[in-house]
């Protein structure tokens, strides 16, 4: 059922069992799941059915320390969220992410990879995946033609991804959501308060404001925010009338610790012959992609006390042209979704031919960081809400990681008598030099990190927001850590998680 809050009466009252907040990848994951629960599902959707600029607008906000992408068209502000920007990459977190790594500050998650795998498996499903197996040697049985390189398997290891369409949330599940009589979807139902009760113990009620200024208010048993990292982060630390310092928010923690991944190319690989790359391509199997990148092994990390990493083959040698794509990123997010939605004219699906020198592309976890962080700015968007900057924040260890792994990979491959490897400059320049190509993967993470310990995390093990009876949020903001994979996958699972936890709830 679809309603346009623009056209309801100023002041109408929204009433329902369970409200979620932001039809994106995590919210519309969570309402596809209660389609047949009887209950009803408040949708609350800020954006319409497309991308709009005066949308977009409400997500301008600065870049206060290092380049980022313009953060009015980094996410989308639509139903289906920045899934209608999205490239489809998919893999699922190592189980050493989740642990506490004594040599990664604030590391550590409180629920275990074997605790989330059944989530994972329903996550592949809605993002149309293929089957869950990310054992690389499930892709070798299929074509005499995958081979993995011959490195020790003690040390690198062929990582498996998937490839999503990629999954268009707000088209796909457009119809199931819109025909579900329990679903009740507002659009234009931008939430720009949650209010708490007096003494601060649970959520009395949301304020949501239409782009042309009416206001309703939203009763629900239980409240699920997701609405992207940024945005969630925003939203608790605007809802600042009763909660001074914000809700969640009594340990300072809202906000903090954002992450990203950083993407770079770091480093150019010379074969000594050409070796079959067909596991490093994308592998055919049917209709579902796959493809491995290099990682290293969890005891590997261990030993050099580095944080996780990969690396893709990409065609052809160092240029010395390498671009960033921040600034290639436009600010217009409609072109930027034109350009991305446009059909493909490749399948992607056959092997280049094999080379001998290929640029190394690295995806690299980012250390959880306190003085990395979303603020609210003192400037106000179209409909009051304080606007959201970034203060994106390196340490040390987050390059060291990228070059340990590269002098890894340098000393195997010769000893594999496979090749060298070249590390570029600015690996070998100390810890803080960062090169003008260094991009991101529009991956953000960790804002209402998961903790048990309130002084640790804003949200519990079961995404309830610490001190407040019926808040919880989705999304990768719950990150403690994000690992070295693009993060949808794992917050779709989570979601999901969490999508089984409110049944309890709301029975
Ligand atoms: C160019 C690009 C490529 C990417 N490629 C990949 C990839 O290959 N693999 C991968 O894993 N990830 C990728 N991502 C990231 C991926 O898109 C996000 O991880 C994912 O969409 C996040 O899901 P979400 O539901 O948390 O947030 P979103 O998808 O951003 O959804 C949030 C929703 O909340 C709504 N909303 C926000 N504020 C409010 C409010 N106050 N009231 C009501 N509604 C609100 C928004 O309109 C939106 O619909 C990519 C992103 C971009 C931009």
């Amino acid at each position: 059922m679809h309603i346009d809050a623009r056209t309801l009466d100023p002041g109408t009252l929204i009433e329902g069992d369970l409200c979620i907040i932001g039809a994106g990848a995590a919210g519309i994951s969570m309402a596809m799941d209660w389609t047949a629960s009887g209950r009803k599902v408040i949708l609350l959707e800020g954006g319409g059915f497309n991308v709009e600029a005066q949308m977009q607008a409400l997500y301008h906000g600065e870049s206060l320390d290092r380049p980022y992408y313009p953060l009015r068209s980094a996410t989308l502000h639509y139903f289906g969220g920045t899934t209608g920007h999205w490239s489809g990459f998919c893999s699922p977190l190592d189980p050493i992410d989740f642990e506490k790594r004594d040599w990664v500050p604030h590391s550590g998650w409180p629920i275990t990879r074997p605790q989330l795998d059944p989530f994972y498996a329903r996550a592949n499903q809605y993002l149309e995946l293929g089957p869950y197996e990310y054992d690389p040697a499930y892709w070798e049985k299929h074509d005499a033609d995958v081979r993995r390189l011959p490195l020790d398997s003690r040390t690198f290891y062929p990582k498996m991804w998937q490839f999503s369409p990629p999954t268009r949330m707000g088209t796909v599940y457009r119809d199931p959501i819109l025909k579900a009589p329990n679903i009740h979807l507002y659009t234009y139902a931008r939430v720009v308060e949650i209010v708490p009760t007096e003494a601060v113990t649970a959520i009395d009620s949301l304020r949501a404001m239409t782009i042309d200024g009416k206001v309703h208010r939203v009763r629900a048993r239980q409240y699920v925010l997701a609405c992207g990292a940024i945005h969630n982060a925003r939203l608790l630390l605007a809802s600042n009338r009763r909660a001074t310092r914000g809700l969640g928010n009594d340990h300072d923690l809202v906000g903090r610790y954002f992450m990203e991944h950083f993407e770079v190319i770091a480093a150019q690989v010379a074969f000594e012959k050409p070796h079959p790359f067909k596991l490093y391509t994308f592998p055919a199997a049917g209709r579902v992609r796959a493809r491995a990148e290099l990682a290293l092994m969890g005891d590997v990390q261990r030993q050099h006390r580095i944080l996780n990493g990969t690396a893709a083959f990409y065609g052809g040698p160092l240029t010395g042209k390498e671009q960033s794509r921040f600034a290639s990123f436009s600010a217009d997010a409609e072109a930027n979704v034109k350009q991305r939605q446009a059909p493909r004219t490749s399948t992607g699906s056959s092997p280049p031919p094999p080379q001998v020198v290929y640029r190394m592309f690295t995806r690299q976890e980012q250390a959880p960081n306190p003085e990395s962080r979303i603020v609210l700015s003192a400037e106000k968007d179209e409909l009051g809400m304080p606007r959201a900057d970034l203060r994106w924040r390196f340490t040390p260890l987050d390059k060291r990681s990228i070059r340990v792994f590269y002098e890894l990979l340098g000393r195997e491959m010769g000893r594999a008598g496979l090749g060298r490897v070249q590390l570029m400059d600015w690996l070998v320049d100390g810890d803080d030099a960062w090169p003008d190509h260094l991009s991101g993967g529009w991956h953000h993470m960790g804002t209402t990190r998961m903790h048990e310990d309130p002084k640790q995390g804003v949200v519990d093990a079961d995404c309830k927001v610490h001190g407040i009876a019926n808040l919880f949020v989705a999304g990768a903001a719950v990150y403690p850590t994000g690992g070295a994979v693009n993060p949808t996958l794992t917050l779709v699972a989570v979601a999901l998680r969490l999508s089984d936890h409110l049944r309890t709830k709301v029975a």
